[in-house]
């Protein structure tokens, strides 16, 4: 057969790749049905167990003890590095994080070296020379440092440890007040991926939240970002929020869909007023009701699944050919603080406020007040606050749970092979639970496996909580966010 003039081979990847599935949507009367009937509190599940279960028991001499053994018995240890920076200009009225709103650049500036001093003495306790893979800066607003301190921290970073050339190293951005210094500073010090925070378009969303960020800005700063080669770009938005209806959600999905950024995160509102009291300041008769609420969600969905974008589940888009959905097809995508990820297994280094870090089978989180943080550095002490180490339950849970959540299927030979036990018998009161969900077609109860349905990723939690050890302790204690 003569070769068709003009037109190119698809290459081996393209012919490989296969065309997202359909997800099968129900209507929003039965999606109200469920959500009513699944609204409780759960987790986020980020870690297992979560971090209300740390205990101050575990402190900086336990951390550093464990430290030192780990990396001893490690010679060839690849980690990843989370860096806290609280500090923001202005206060968004929804957030959820652990930030400080500052405009002191003393009081920057003395924080970063605080955290330049922590991370040097986490670096003496090492035995090994571990290889960095990945590095998340969060916070706060990373991007609140000047240019020349990001650029001071990350060389301080990039002289303590050993990075891999092909390490994923990303960093969160506020368009308000963001320069072309700061990507230049950026790409010097090695970050390759953006994390932009949106929230949402509406000029009346934005007022009401004090977070007014008009379009130009952000498409200018994404603009900046691939130019300076940066090769992934994440946006964030959050659903829920005062004034949001369907139609100008669909307004800023269309947006987004325009932009085209590799992935994107849509968090549902965690509306917490008794942890966060500064969501006092959101006027509780403006946010949506929960059908409007469950309708942006839907509409979200929708409308990113036909912009082409995968649902992986918990709030997560991403292009087909990311490496996200790849990972998720191949049953091999991890979750961690930052949400997430391809790389798994990896010990992690959390350092400044507030930070979690992960070693082997203990977590340890760093106090949460600059005082507290800078008079145990000047002891010359890890600045852990609580920790905790998994025990052989926790982490067998923990393995189910992720499975879950990330890969929506729990093989139970694998869980049998690793654990030596039998997965019916260990899991009887969880299989049992998760009946009722299976007859609302969540999941999938068959003789070897578990497997969560299309409809079942958007109740993950409820999923994973089945398989929880330590909710029942938590009931009634307000201390998490709503499932769904
Ligand atoms: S910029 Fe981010 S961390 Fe800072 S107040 Fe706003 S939402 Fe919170």
């Amino acid at each position: 057969m003569p070769a068709i003039a003009n037109v190119k081979p698809l290459s081996r990847s393209e012919r490989n790749r296969k065309p997202p599935p359909r997800r099968e949507i129900p209507n929003q009367g039965e999606l109200v049905r469920l959500f009513q009937k699944y609204d409780i509190q759960a987790p986020r599940y980020t870690s297992y167990p979560p971090a209300t279960e740390f205990s101050r028991a575990f402190d900086s001499s336990s951390y550093a003890d464990h430290i030192v053994r780990v990396t001893r018995e490690s010679p060839d240890q690849e980690i990843s590095i989370y860096v806290h920076l609280p500090f923001c200009d202005t206060l968004c009225y929804f957030c959820g994080c652990t930030m400080v709103i500052s405009n002191n650049r003393e009081k920057i500036a003395e924080y970063i070296e605080y955290l330049k001093r922590e991370i040097t003495l986490t670096a003496e306790l090492l035995e090994n020379d571990p290889v960095v893979v990945q590095m998340h800066w969060g916070g706060g607003s990373p991007t609140h440092l000047l240019p020349h301190e990001i650029e001071d921290l990350g060389t301080h970073i990039r002289n303590t440890f050993h990075f891999s050339p092909e390490a994923e190293v990303s960093i969160e951005i506020d368009p308000r007040g963001l320069t072309e210094d700061h990507i230049r500073a950026m790409r010097t010090v090695g970050f390759n991926r953006a994390s932009v925070g949106v929230q949402d378009f509406n000029d009346d969303v934005q007022v009401a939240v004090n977070r007014v960020q008009p379009r130009s800005m952000t498409e200018q700063v994404i603009g900046w970002c691939r130019e300076a080669g940066m090769s992934s770009i994440n946006l964030d938005l959050i659903y829920g929020l005062p004034y949001q209806t369907t139609e100008t959600f669909k307004n800023t999905l269309d947006i987004i869909r325009e932009i085209s950024p590799d992935r994107i995160a849509v968090y549902n509102f965690a509306h917490v007023p008794w942890i966060k009291p500064h969501q006092n300041l959101i006027q509780i008769e403006t946010l949506p009701v929960a059908s409007t609420k469950l309708a942006l969600l839907e509409l979200t969905v929708q409308e990113l699944s036909h912009g082409g974008y995968e649902y992986l589940g918990m709030d997560h888009f991403a292009k087909p050919e990311d490496t996200l959905v790849e990972a998720q097809r191949t049953q091999t995508l991890h979750r961690n603080f930052q949400g997430y990820s391809t790389l798994g297994g990896k010990d992690l280094f959390g350092f400044g406020i507030s930070a979690i870090g992960r070693i082997e089978q203990a977590f340890a989180q760093n106090v949460k007040e600059l005082p507290d943080y800078y008079r145990m550095i000047e002891a010359e002490r890890l600045p852990i606050e609580r920790g905790y180490t998994l025990n052989a339950d926790d982490q067998l849970r923990e393995h189910v749970i992720m499975q879950l959540m990330c890969n929506l299927r729990v093989e139970k030979s694998e869980i049998e092979r690793l654990y030596e036990i039998d997965f019916d018998e260990y899991f009887a009161s969880s299989l049992q639970g998760l009946r009722s969900l299976e007859s609302d077609g969540l999941c999938k109860l068959e003789p070897d496996a578990i497997t969560v349905t299309d409809l079942g990723r958007f109740f993950l939690r409820n999923i994973a909580v089945q398989f929880d050890a330590y909710i029942a302790k938590a009931a009634g204690q307000k201390v998490f966010s709503r499932a769904v």
